[in-house]
């Protein structure tokens, strides 16, 4: 009968196979029954990669069911002795993945597992059975969770939590685990990073920080995601880092365990890894098309963002099982007793309503639960190994373990790919792609410039030359005809004086005056034939000239032409800058509203209109439709303007600065500072940077993507007193930041603030006055804390002679920072040299005597009094104090 019953194990099966001594149940018959129809389903459902598994796929996911091994712990020293005359209580039957637990003698129960795993099962395939298939489908981008459950000694910990740092073979799933996931990820753009939590008397607690030992559930409206925002998270980038962040928590969960006086069998032990993937291949970013001219011009061809999968590892080691029952009586305070039935309780109760399809699972019951609210019926992959000893003594507690495996197996998870897009990257990769069309524009039209002033250069040279070779040959012609016809003239007169004289002669004359004449109409005829040759040339270069007039034409033409080509490009890089705003607003409009969303859930209410501004700002970035109709390329700077003016109130504003940041709208208003060139633009994101530069977390990403470079250009090249005096104001809040100091003046920040006192207008100089004052509270605070030794950094950059001339400023505002800045400086013997050198010290006198605020006008008297160089300089010089 043993094995007349017996199949493959399905999703729906009846736990108990078969009985020894007693006839099956009708249920258990029923249960069978079940079996035999859907056990070829299950087998389909669990192998192979999940989404061509041909499970059931529905819009959530592919149904998968929870896997359950079960695994023997050997006999160990004590059971060896005290139990060497019984027999273990459950026999196993690996290869037919059954196991038999004996009641006594002459009974015993069969159940079926996914695997069966004996006593003599290495840790390498107890990985490889239970966790491996979870591990992989994580790096698919799939949630995963492997937890263990069984009686507290029955080794849970050992199966999952063993470092195996003196016996490799001995490593635990935790380890393995990582050791994959470490060998499958692309480390340029992939991240793992991991936390590691208790829960204690429903009290989560962290591992890395053991302070933090309270941790809130945080839900997300939209996905329903629990997550942990208040735990430590470390990137995790190589083995060794992570077997050290396990010992470093297993350690804190002794200390924190002795100290409550608790044991650790009593708490549950959390591990998380967040794993973080580019999908590469799949943006259709960049289409090469051929420009009119030849030109290969890098395009959009569609604004597709870049994938990223997000998936989850969670490993649990759950509280020994056996509170469960006994807690009551093995001598736990009330809270205890009930704290740790109500998480493991808890958990057992929704595994049941899982497994039973009942309408209602209590998620919300216990921390626990709801921890794993993805694990059991959500849409991770999940595989749990139920340890059980051998020992006939703890038939109970075994028993209720299997139960609790069986049951399990019943649960049916929907998994899903945790896949979205990428906006940020997006943004990014097209901020680069607008730089490069900039630039190939930018240097296009500087071509076709140089071309265009080429070819007027060439035909304007070759008008003049034919110009002047018409010139000289007319010239030519001119004096060869002139000096004919005086020639001809004087033959005539001489002929006619002749004539005139000899009278006689005249008769014969008269016959050879007729030759003359004709000689002279010969003469006549060869002028007007040479006059005509003349005439002829002079058309030919007329025609020349007109031939050289059409080249000319035809050259503007080809002007014409690239000047229109020009304007194409200029008008496709405005369609791009539009398209990036629209995202940048999209993004942080999402973000906004993401927020608003999870404000008004917390609340209570329905969602309100908390940013007004920007929904008129999305709507006019959405719609296509210009509101103005004023033409040309101003609209897009008209628009992109009044954007930047929108994000410079919003970030006046506390609250709303890290939803812009988040957005990426800090990076954009450093790169509109540096780029933009409309005045207007880079005063309000100049005024912007100076609102954000107000918090400390914004200084360090103001530092972290550059900005005091990027300020320090503006400052140097910027005309507007206004502009300059946000620049200035947002380095003076940068050098307010203890932390910064070294940093901020390496790139260049009290550089740039000097540079801008060249613009002399005292709002300008106000600003750079404060951010001297602040840089130099920083630094004497850390030179009295002993963290930092040598002269001051304001001296090293020359601060020093602009301080003493402006200490006696006569715009108030001013003079105040100054002379702040002048008692910081001298309370450090380092600095007193150049004090003396430059002059300051008749500052520092002034103020002790007549600063009309009592607070300065103090500390610099006790300056001066305290300072031993002063001290010895006031006294050669005769001050007295
Ligand atoms: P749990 O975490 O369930 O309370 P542990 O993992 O601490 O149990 O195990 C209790 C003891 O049994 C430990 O000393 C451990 O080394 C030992 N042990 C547990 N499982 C095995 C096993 N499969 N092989 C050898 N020793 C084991
Ligand atoms: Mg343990």
């Amino acid at each position: 009968m043993a094995s007349s019953g017996v199949r493959n194990g399905g999703p729906r099966m009846s736990a108990k196979l078969d009985r020894q001594g007693a006839g099956a149940t009708p249920k258990a018959a029923a249960g069978k029954q079940r079996l035999s129809s859907a056990a070829g389903a299950y087998r389909r459902t669990n192998s192979g990669p999940l989404p061509a598994a041909g499970g059931r796929a529905s819009s959530g996911g592919v149904s998968s069911r929870v896997r359950v091994a079960v695994r023997l712990r050997p006999r160990n020293a004590e059971e060896l002795a005290a139990d060497a005359d019984f027999g273990d209580c459950v026999e196993l039957q690996p290869e037919l993945k059954r196991l038999k637990l004996r009641k006594n003698n002459w009974e015993s129960e069969t159940y079926e597992f996914d695997e069966v795993l004996t006593e003599f099962s290495s840790q390498k395939r107890v990985y490889e059975v239970v966790a491996k298939p979870v591990v992989e489908s994580v790096m698919e981008g799939y949630n995963g969770t492997v937890m263990a459950y069984g009686q507290t000694g029955t080794g849970k910990t050992f199966t999952l939590g063993r470092l195996g740092e003196e016996d490799t073979a001995a490593r635990g799933i935790m380890v393995r685990a990582m050791e994959d996931i470490l060998a499958d990820i692309a480390p340029e753009t992939d991240s793992v990073s991991v936390s590691y939590l208790q829960l204690y008397m429903e009290m989560i607690q962290d591992l890395l920080d053991p302070v933090n030992d309270n941790i809130a559930i945080v839900e997300d409206p939209r996905t329903g995601d629990v997550s942990l925002p208040g735990a430590t998270v470390v990137e995790v980038r190589d083995q060794k880092s992570f077997v050290d962040l396990l010992r470093v928590g297993e350690a804190h969960r002794v200390a924190a365990n002795t100290k409550l006086n608790t044991e650790s069998s009593r708490s549950h032990a959390i591990l998380m890894v967040n794993v973080r993937r580019s999908v590469k291949g799949r943006s259709e970013m960049d289409v090469s098309i051929s420009g009119e001219n030849g030109h290969s011009l890098s395009m959009m061809g569609s604004l597709r963002p870049p994938i990223i999968r997000k998936s989850k590892l969670v490993v649990v080691d759950l509280a020994g099982s056996e509170r469960i029952d006994k807690s009551g009586s093995e001598g736990h305070t009330l809270e205890e007793a009930k704290s740790i039935n109500l998480s493991l309780s808890a958990l057992g109760k929704c595994i049941n309503a899982l497994a039973e399809n009942s309408p209602h699972v209590p998620v919300r019951d216990s921390k626990l639960t709801r921890l794993l609210k993805d694990s059991f019926g959500g849409t991770a992959r999940t595989s749990l190994v139920v340890t059980i000893g051998p020992s006939p003594r703890h038939r109970g507690e075994t028993t209720s373990t299997i139960m609790f495996g069986q049951r399990a197996m019943k649960v049916e998870n929907m998994v899903k790919l945790k896949e979205e897009f990428d906006y940020k990257s997006l943004c990014r990769r097209l901020d680069i792609e607008l730089d490069k069309l900039i630039a190939e524009n930018e240097r296009q039209r500087k071509y076709f410039d140089d071309e265009v002033e080429r070819m007027r250069a060439e035909a304007q040279c070759r008008i003049a030359e034919a110009e002047r070779e018409c010139k000289i040959t007319l010239e030519n012609e001119k004096m060869k005809y002139h000096q004919e016809y005086l020639d001809s003239i004087k033959v005539l007169e001489e002929k006619w004086k002749t004539h005139q004289k000899s009278p006689k002669r005249q008769i014969k004359e008269a016959e050879s005056t007729s030759s003359d004449i004709r000689e002279a109409h010969n003469l006549l005829q060869d002028e007007k034939m040479l006059r005509q040759s003349a005439e002829d040339e002079a058309s030919d270069l007329m025609n020349q000239i007109t031939h050289w007039k059409k080249l000319e034409a035809t050259a503007t033409a080809e002007v014409v032409k690239l000047r229109k080509m020009l304007d194409t490009e200029a008008s496709q890089k405005e369609k791009l800058e539009e398209e990036i705003g629209v995202l940048r607003s999209q993004l942080l409009q999402m973000s906004m509203e993401a927020d608003e969303t999870r404000r008004s859930l917390d609340k209570g209410d329905g969602p309100g209109k908390i940013f007004p501004g920007l929904d008129s700002l999305a709507s006019q970035t959405g719609s296509s439709q210009p509101r103005e109709h004023s033409n040309g390329p101003k609209q897009p700077i008209a628009k992109l303007s009044e954007q930047v003016k929108v994000v410079a109130n919003l970030a006046a504003e506390e609250a709303n600065q890290e939803k812009i940041v988040e957005a990426g709208g800090l990076t954009s208003l450093l790169v509109l500072l540096r780029s933009s060139e409309d005045e207007t633009i880079r005063r309000v994101a100049a005024g912007a940077i100076a609102n954000l530069a107000m918090n400390e977390t914004n200084q360090d990403l103001i530092m972290a993507q550059g900005g005091v470079t990027l300020l320090s250009m503006t400052a140097s090249d910027a005309e507007d007193p206004q502009t300059l005096r946000m620049v200035a104001g947002a380095i003076a809040n940068l050098c307010g930041n203890d932390k910064l100091q070294t940093r901020l003046r390496g790139e260049g920040g009290i550089k740039a603030l000097l540079g801008m006192v060249r613009c002399g207008h005292p709002d300008v100089l106000a600003q750079v006055a404060r951010g001297i004052a602040n840089f130099a509270k920083c630094e004497s605070r850390a030179a009295t804390q002993g963290n930092k030794v040598g002269k001051s950094l304001l001296i090293d950059d020359g601060a020093l002679p602009w301080i003493v001339k402006n200490a006696n400023n006569e715009a108030a505002p001013i003079r105040r920072h100054i002379e702040l800045a002048l008692c910081h400086l001298a309370q450090h013997e380092v600095n007193s040299k150049d004090i003396i050198s430059e002059g300051a010290l008749w500052e520092l006198v002034r103020i002790s005597r007549d600063c009309s605020r009592e607070d300065i006008r103090m500390l610099a008297y006790r300056t001066l009094t305290s300072s031993p160089t002063l001290q010895a300089e006031m006294r050669r010089l005769g001050i007295k104090m």
